[in-house]
């Protein structure tokens, strides 16, 4: 593993391939500049020194061409910056544009998954407490016949299971029919202002760099690449406890499901697991790990691979993580097809995008939500959503021992959020919402499942409307307006009386009692 620091490696590679064009990289930077930051080695950059360090900007703005300007910009088109997207424009901005590196929506959600957790509260009597635009998002699938409930392997409660090419259609229907500009193979690379008075940010994309300038900055990258490259404080994980392990997901088709649930299902799959790793007949990361059937019949899909010790912010370390993850993925088809049940004829048809990132940067806002939070079932006046599920942290842990730490919210009850957590300190006209939302470790590992990374994302469109719309800063809105809002948009604030229908196909009826 290599010793973090993005700037530098960043910075040099773009001034040796466009410097010498002289557009729009400016061209008197050569290295050991002041401008430029020394080159990086252990003695003269730790990590925390890293962390703080904002790269200075080396693109001359004057020269990069104006794009257009917008009412809100989101960058990042996760689970989280799609519905920010939605919400804006839904709840009335005039212009709402996107920012997606990628070719599709949805980032994790459609990159590597395919269940959506945190819409029902683990236990007994389950709640559904999230709504808004993660319900359209669902019943759209629903409408499509590609969804089914399904619990939670170890028990985080019930998951909307999608299928997620088919959830790539249904970002890109819900974000035209909203009329959001969506610009995808577009990525964010500077920030034109500064982390006081951010004016509009620079995009890379094939057809060069351009500027896209903004009233409204919402972050939604996942790993808060504004707020690096504007100057605004984040916290890098791993600085203060160590980062949650990476996961490459992986696919297999051709396996008899009820061969397999004959056999044992998930209490053989782990007891198999544990004898290969014991024996040493196959070289697992792990012992734990989840098989779950998909929406296309005998195919699974897996939460298996652990790849521990890389940044996510790094591209030597990201390399090396996605080299790893890939390796470990073929591991495991070895072992399942030798030694589970029903598995024999099957063959991996397809690996995530790229490995899965649980943490890397996190806005350090106005407020943290805290373990203590999570777990004391905390209220807060300025809640704009409320999450019930489990801090969920994937450790690294030597010798395939256990790994994944729980804690659960006592008595199956929820926690608020509070609208602070999305604001940043330095500025009044930026939100930063999804995994890179202002919490500390613990509380991001329970907070971070998608039904609340979407309705993360519903909370800061709606407010970045709101605040458009009556001429207030963000930090100046009435929290009672925006939550009044929220609510008619079917956002849910409170733990519901009733309990949820969490059978197979009883995602409608929750949505009839609701409405
Ligand atoms: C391995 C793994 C398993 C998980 N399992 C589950 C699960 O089963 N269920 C569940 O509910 N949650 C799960 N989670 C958590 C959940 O998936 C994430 O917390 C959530 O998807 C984060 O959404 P987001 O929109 O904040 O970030 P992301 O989904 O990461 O989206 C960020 C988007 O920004 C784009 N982007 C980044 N940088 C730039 C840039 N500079 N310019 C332009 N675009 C950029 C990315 O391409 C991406 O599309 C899991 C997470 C991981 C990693």
């Amino acid at each position: 593993m290599t010793d973090f620091v993005a700037a530098p490696f960043g910075v040099r590679r773009l001034a040796s391939a466009f410097g010498a064009t002289g557009d729009p990289v400016s061209g008197s930077a050569p290295a050991g500049d002041a401008d430029v930051p020394p080159a990086r080695s252990p003695e003269n950059c730790s990590k925390a020194e890293a962390s703080l360090r904002t790269p200075k900007s080396i693109l001359r703005h004057d020269r990069i061409p104006l794009h257009h300007e917008t009412d809100v910009l989101v960058m990042g088109g996760g689970s989280a910056g799609c519905s920010a997207a939605l919400a804006a424009r839904q709840s009335g901005a005039r212009s709402v544009t996107l920012i997606e590196r990628a070719g599709f929506p949805g980032g994790i959600s459609t990159q590597a998954l395919d269940t959506f957790y945190g819409f029902f509260t683990p236990g007994e009597e389950p709640r559904k407490v999230a709504g808004g635009i993660g319900d359209q998002v669902v019943d759209a699938l629903d409408a499509a016949g590609a969804i089914f409930l399904r619990p939670n392997t170890y028990g985080a409660g019930t998951g909307v299971n999608y299928n997620p090419e088919r959830l790539k259609l249904v970002w890109d229907q819900l974000l035209d029919e909203a009329g959001v500009r969506t610009l995808l193979h577009t990525h964010l690379v500077d920030v034109e202002g500064s982390a006081d008075a951010p004016e509009g940010v620079v995009v890379w994309s094939k057809a060069g760099f351009s500027r896209i300038r903004a009233r409204v900055f919402i972050d939604a990258t996942g790993d808060a690449d504004f707020c690096h490259r504007s100057g605004i404080a984040c916290e890098i994980a791993g600085e203060n406890e160590p980062a949650q392990t990476m996961t490459t997901t992986f696919r297999m088709a051709n396996v008899d499901l009820e061969a397999y649930e004959r056999a044992g299902g998930k209490r053989m799959l782990m007891e198999e697991m544990a004898r290969a790793v014991e024996a040493g007949t196959h070289p697992l990361p792990r012992k734990a790990g989840s098989i779950h059937r998909m929406n296309a019949p005998g195919c699974i899909s897996t939460v298996a691979v652990r790849v521990a010790g890389f940044s996510g912010l790094d591209p030597e370390d990201l390399t090396a993580a996605e080299k790893e993850g890939r390796r470990q993925a073929f591991v495991y088809e070895d072992f399942i097809r030798d030694c589970v049940a029903s598995f024999t004829d099957s063959r991996i048809i397809g690996l995530s995008t790229g490995i899965g990132v649980r943490e890397s940067r996190r806005l350090e806002g106005r407020y943290r939500l805290t373990r203590e939070d999570c777990l004391g079932r905390a209220g807060f006046d300025d809640k704009v959503l409320i999450c019930g599920a489990p801090i969920e942290d994937h450790r690294a842990a030597g010798g395939g021992g256990e790994e994944t730490h729980w804690a659960y919210v006592p008595e199956g009850g929820v926690y608020d959020v509070p609208f602070r957590c999305f604001l940043p300190r330095e500025n009044n006209h930026t939100l930063v919402c999804g995994r890179c939302f202002s919490a500390t470790h613990d509380a991001h590992a329970s907070c971070r499942s998608m039904a609340q990374t979407m309705a993360m994302g519903h909370a800061c469109g709606a407010a970045a409307a709101l605040s458009l719309a009556e001429d207030v800063t963000l930090p100046e809105l009435s929290m009672p307006r925006l939550q009044d809002l929220l609510r008619r948009q079917g956002a849910v604030l409170e733990m519901p009386d009733t309990v949820a229908d969490t059978r197979e196909d009883g995602w409608a009826r929750n949505r009839s009692t609701q409405n």
